[in-house]
Parts: structure tokens; sequence; C-alpha cells
């Protein structure tokens, strides 16, 4: 009750303040008024957009690590670059920003083990639910995936959010859906766990909802800044699948994700990389999303789009070296909706991936939530004018070349 009367008072003495503030002149009143306004995200026409977020999701440890390397002597400890931060700290966002009450949130169960070897190997599943029960935890297979105790039911929500999210969308319970889910899965392999991912959520999603609901073309965009490898992996000789990977040129995995790489067997040019320049920016994103994936997305004519999301595109990543902002991840948002609506009715289903900065990523997750869900709320990059503004943003005469040599290369979008 207290509380409500400071807000009323404050919002009728300093409404405009909301737009004006300046670093260091936050008062207690105007944080009242702050937060009326932040509570109050302002919609558009209504789009019902899902939400999975889970608490346990947080709990996933990834131990004393020094960003990508073991803590020792040889490096001081610190935390592994997957900690929950960036994860929760978007989570936060979301609620206080007033986001969360114009989400639709969906609940979630673990995924089951029918549900886990639909794409992964009895073998490793074990290896993982057994080294998840000790005390020392594990690692998913590549040696820079360490998780800590009770990883595999944590992995298994994870997995559960992703089907979630894509079982929402397919049913047409929800326009469009947003799975804020960790660990993260776009690197996880068949037979093995990388690159901090234990299981694939967003594969596993799609073979599941494809079954479940008798789909016959599902699409996914990746557009973390590492090649989404294991997506591929697992549909690289399905034409039912169309995998389309955005990605820092050869960052990782090591030598993955050339143009070249297409697909075999009956999969054959359903496998599209896109693997851009360090340095690319807001607008040589756009630039390949218009040249070489929405041409795509239009000749498969897909009836649900995954989006395979990561943040580490974005300025200040610790581990990509790319300039995407928070106004960038809206626009390619806005546009990929604006194809999903020509050709799927708008179904679009993302699932989280990576995104290291803890600061940072909540502004980009905010950017597309809100973009997914139509609606803004006052929680503000404030950074943009700054790195909107840099000239590199702009799409490079280079990176134009660069994107029209790999579109040149791709059989999928040259055949007839
Ligand atoms: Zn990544």
């Amino acid at each position: 009750m207290k509380l409500t009367c400071l807000l009323l008072i404050s919002r009728s003495w300093h409404a405009p303040c909301v737009q004006n503030r300046k670093y260091g002149e936050i008062t207690p009143i105007f944080y009242g008024d702050f937060i009326l306004s932040l509570s109050n995200a302002q919609g558009g026409t209504s789009l019902s957009t899902g939400y999975v977020w889970e608490e346990i999701y947080g709990w996933h440890n990834t131990g004393n690590w020094a960003g990508a390397v073991p803590a020792g002597l040889n490096a001081q400890p610190y935390q592994h670059f997957e900690s929950a931060e960036s994860k929760q700290r978007l989570a936060s966002a979301i609620e206080v920003s007033g986001l969360a009450k114009e989400l639709t949130k969906i609940s979630v169960v673990p995924a089951t083990i029918d549900q886990i070897t639909m794409v992964h190997d009895s073998l490793y599943i074990e290896r993982i639910r057994k080294d998840s029960e000790s005390t020392f935890g594990g690692d998913a297979g590549d040696g820079l995936s360490p998780f800590g105790t009770g990883a595999y039911e944590i992995a298994l929500m994870a997995v559960g959010g992703a089907i979630a999210a894509f079982d929402a969308v397919a049913s047409g319970e929800v326009d469009n859906a947003y799975a804020l889910v960790r660990p993260p899965g776009h690197h996880a392999r068949p037979e093995t766990g990388m690159g901090f991912c234990i299981f694939g959520n967003a594969g596993i999603a799609i073979k599941n909802g494809m079954k479940k609901f008798g789909l016959k073309k599902v699409a996914v965009v990746d557009w973390d800044v590492h090649h989404g490898n294991g997506t591929q992996e697992i549909f690289y000789a399905d034409p039912n699948v169309l995998t389309i990977s955005l990605h820092q040129d050869q960052l990782f995995p090591p030598k993955s994700g050339y143009a070249k790489d297409q697909g075999i067997d009956a999969g054959q040019g359903f496998a599209i990389n896109i693997p851009l320049p360090a340095g690319s920016g807001n607008g040589a994103y756009l630039e390949a999303l218009k040249e070489i994936v929405f041409p795509a997305l239009e000749k498969f004519a897909p009836e649900i789009i995954v989006v395979c999301c990561g943040f580490d595109a974005a300025m200040t990543d610790p581990l990509g070296r790319m300039i995407v902002t928070a106004s960038g991840y809206r626009e390619m948002t806005r546009e990929l909706m604006k194809i999903a609506d020509k050709v799927c009715g708008g179904k679009i289903v993302m699932t989280h991936e990576g995104g290291y900065s803890p600061t940072y990523v909540p502004f980009c997750g905010l950017a597309v939530i809100e973009t997914l869900a139509n609606t803004t709320t006052e929680m503000k990059d404030v950074l943009a004018e700054f790195w909107d503004a840099l000239p590199d943003q702009k799409v490079q005469e280079w990176q134009v070349e660069r994107i029209k040599n790999i579109k040149s290369q791709l059989t999928f979008l040259s055949d007839n």
C-alpha cells in the first residue's frame, strides 16, 4: 500500500523525466516513476508470444573457470563464459521492464528419453546422466563444456523448454515464442556435446514437433555468432529441414561452416552456411538476410521457422568479433517476421543459444522479444546512440561482395 502511494505521487510530479534522465540524476521519486513506466509495456496490435524461462536454468553450474580455460595456477579463477549471468539478467529484465506481462508463460516439463534419443546416442545420454550424478560433475565432450551435479536434469528441462515453445507455436496456442533455455544446444552432436551444449534443444524440438504435428518442412535460422554445427549435422541428409547458419567465418568450431558445406545425399543443398567476416554489423547481417536467408525461406516455404538465437554477435561479447547492436537484432527480427508472415503464417520459435555479455545481452533479448510481441518497453539500450552510429554498422562494399560470393555457391538458390 505504501509503495502504491509513492508510485502514484511520483508519477504526477515527475512523469516527463522518464525520457530525459541522465546518469547520476536518478532520485528515489524518479525511480518510482520509472518503475511505473517500465511496468506498462506499450502494446501495438496484439500478438500472442509464448515465453519459456525456468529458474532451474540458472542453476546449471559451469564451475570455476577463467572464461574458456580451466582456472588454476595458469589462470586466476573467475567464471566460465557460459555462466548463468547473461541469461538470468535477461530474464530479470523481462520481468522488471513489464514485458513479462505481455507474454504468455509456457510451462515446461523435462524432455523424455524417447525424445532425446530422436537425436542423441543412448551411450552418450547415459554418460551425461552418470557424470551429472557425481559430486564433481563432468564435461559434455570437448573439454570446454563443464557441468556440475544435476546438469542432466537441467539439460532435460532445456530440451523440454524448446519442445514446449515449438509445440505451442505449431498448435496455434501462441503466434510465436521465445524459449530462454540453458544450457544451449546448437553445437551438440548426436554422439557428443560440445561448445557448452549438452543436448540439441532446437534439433530435438523440431524432430519431436514434426512427428507430433505431421509437419513436412521446417527451416532453421541460426544467427548465433558461432556455426550451428550440431543442428546442421542432425539434419544434414534431410531435405525436409533447411538449416541456415549465419556466423563469424571459422570462429567455432574450427574448420566448420564453410559455404561449400551444403548437405549430403537427399539433403544436398538443404544446408546453407553464411560465414561472415569478423567486424560485420547491423548492415551486413541485414544484407545477408535479404540476399540469402529470406529468398531461401520463400523458396523452401517451411511450415514453421526455428531461430537459434545467440546474442554473441553483439557488441561487447567476449567470444565474438561482430558489432551487432540491440537495434540490429530488433530489425533482424522485424524483417524475419515479415517473411514468416508470408510463408508460414508468422510461426517463429526462437531458442536461446549463446551471448556472453552479462550487461548487453538483456538489451538485445528485450529488443527481440518486444518485437516478437509487437510491443515496446521503457527499458532502452542507452548505448544505441553511440554504437548504432558507428560507420561500420553500414554494410561495406567488401561485405556485399563476400555475401554475393557466398550466394553464388549455393545450389539451393540456383537450382530450379
Ligand atoms: Zn555462440
